[in-house]
């Protein structure tokens, strides 16, 4: 199906792995030029430069720590320079996570969490905002466990929660300048992290998470993708607000 994506420009944070890597490929796919980040130096990104290579388009993966300011706004005006001023689809997907109980939870990764889910999330907009105009689309990656509730990650939760009520809001801001701000909540994805655990731990999570969704089975980052491209579409000029389940309807 042709979404009519082709030649739009799009940054995508944390591309290099997991679903962040899914996006940022079907995107190259439907014709997207694309600008992507991660943090640090693995064989992901030589590997996402050779396969981007070879859908053609103008893509480029920087290395940009969302962690600092700094880096934040380098890596937004390296993205208008490539774009020449303008951004059709901003995806805030880098984030990060751990299993820490509640008592033992520890200011500083309170605030480590919350810096790359949030506030790494916030500025990456604000710094944006130049480069977004009437159309453009704005998504961020959250997650399922916001309704559910997890234990161990009630940090990581609260993270998801908060980018839901910062694209509500800015829904709201924007919304006269035809600017949507959408939240896709996922689910449990297969990603490089799940596929490298021992085969019985793979095999338990499968099971166990396969057991409470609809589908009966983990989703992919090509799944995740599909929801992206269509809040970047056309097809949802009227979705904003929003926050999108992209979970085979787990509970
Ligand atoms: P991964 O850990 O597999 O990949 C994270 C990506 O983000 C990597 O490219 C990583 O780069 C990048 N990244 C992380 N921190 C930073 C930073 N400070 N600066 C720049 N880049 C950074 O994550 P997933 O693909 O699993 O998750 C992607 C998003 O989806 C997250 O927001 C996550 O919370 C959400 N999500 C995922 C679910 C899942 O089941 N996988 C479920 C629900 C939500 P590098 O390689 O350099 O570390």
């Amino acid at each position: 199906m042709d979404l009519e994506l082709k030649g739009k420009k799009a940054l995508v944070t944390g591309g290099t792995r997991g679903v962040g890597r899914g996006i940022v490929l079907a995107l190259a796919r439907a014709g997207v030029d694309v600008v992507t980040c991660y943090q640090n130096d693995s064989e992901y990104v030589a590997s996402l430069e050779r396969e981007l290579k070879e859908t053609g388009g103008n893509h480029h993966v920087l290395r940009a720590d969302l962690s600092d300011a700094a880096q934040i706004s380098a890596l937004l005006e390296r993205t208008g320079e490539i774009f020449g001023g303008r951004i059709d689809l901003l995806v805030n997907n880098a984030g990060t996570i751990s299993h820490i109980p509640y008592a033992e939870l520890s200011v500083e990764e309170w605030t480590r969490v919350l810096t790359t889910n949030v506030t790494a999330a916030h500025l990456v907009i604000q710094h944006a905002l130049p480069l977004l105009g009437e159309g453009s689309s704005v998504v961020s990656i959250g997650s399922k466990a916001v309704e559910a509730g997890i234990p161990l990650r009630s940090h990581y939760t609260a993270t998801k929660a908060a980018l839901v009520g910062l694209s509500r809001s800015l829904a709201k801001e924007f919304g006269p300048q035809q600017i949507r701000f959408n939240v896709v909540a996922l689910g449990v994805i297969e990603t490089e992290n799940f596929h490298k655990m021992p085969q019985e731990q793979r095999e338990l999570m499968a099971q166990r998470y396969g057991a409470k969704t609809a589908l009966g089975r983990l989703g992919t980052p090509d799944e995740v993708a599909g929801a992206v491209m269509w809040l970047a579409s056309d097809l949802a000029r009227y979705v904003t607000g929003n926050t999108i389940g992209v979970d085979g309807g787990i509970s």
